[in-house]
């Protein structure tokens, strides 16, 4: 069966210390005005009164349903046979329709190839050479799980039957493959 990676990000493990996002700026070569990968932090109240972060991963969902893919005039933007949504940049005529389709703000325009570009689980680099995503390995705390979805006996489907997770916007029936795990540190206020 073909493969069909996926991610969680744990943010019960996550300490939002950055390390994926400056590994993925080094391993795909991103200038410092734009980026694949960041993990938003947020300092948040919690009903029981005691005070803790959120962390929000903010790149390319990989999404089934992929509306940067429909609306692309060209057949630039694509799904490969692993459900990895990539940019040809040969095709791209710089429309940026697709930027403007993604309801995840994951896709900005490169500054030197000036087409859009994203997160693409280092499908041209590290996945070409049978290693995961640079963000994955140098996780510290291990928030970041990836692995084939198809796959019944991969990491992430044990995790995903451990794990309660949730997806981005889920209502608009994108069907993302990136798994959030939602921190247990809140409580109910009485
Ligand atoms: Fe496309 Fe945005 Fe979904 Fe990524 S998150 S697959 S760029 S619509
Ligand atoms: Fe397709 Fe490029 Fe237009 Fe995006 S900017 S929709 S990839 S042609």
């Amino acid at each position: 069966m073909a493969k069909k990676y996926g991610m969680i990000h744990d943010n019960n493990l996550c300490i939002g210390c950055q390390a994926c996002n400056v590994a993925c700026r080094s391993e795909n070569q991103i200038p410092e005005s734009v980026y694949r990968l960041q993990v938003w932090v947020k300092q948040e109240e919690y009903p029981n009164g005691s005070l803790g972060y959120e962390y929000h991963r903010q790149s390319c969902v990989q999404c089934e349903n992929t509306p940067c893919v429909s609306v692309c005039p060209t057949k630039a933007s694509y799904v490969n046979d692993e459900g990895i949504v990539l940019v040809d940049v040969d095709l791209c005529v710089g429309c940026l329709y697709c930027v403007a389709a993604c309801p995840y703000q994951a896709r900005y325009v490169h500054p030197v190839t000036k087409a859009p570009d994203k997160c693409t689980f280092c499908h041209e680099s590290r996945l070409a050479r049978g290693e995961e995503p640079a963000c994955v390995t140098v996780c510290p705390t291990d928030a970041l799980i990836f692995g084939d979805l198809n796959d019944p006996k991969s990491k992430i489907n044990k995790a995903l039957s451990e794990r309660v997770t949730y997806r981005q916007k889920e209502s608009l029936g994108t069907q993302p493959k990136m798994f959030i795990v939602p921190n247990h540190k809140g409580g109910i206020r009485s």
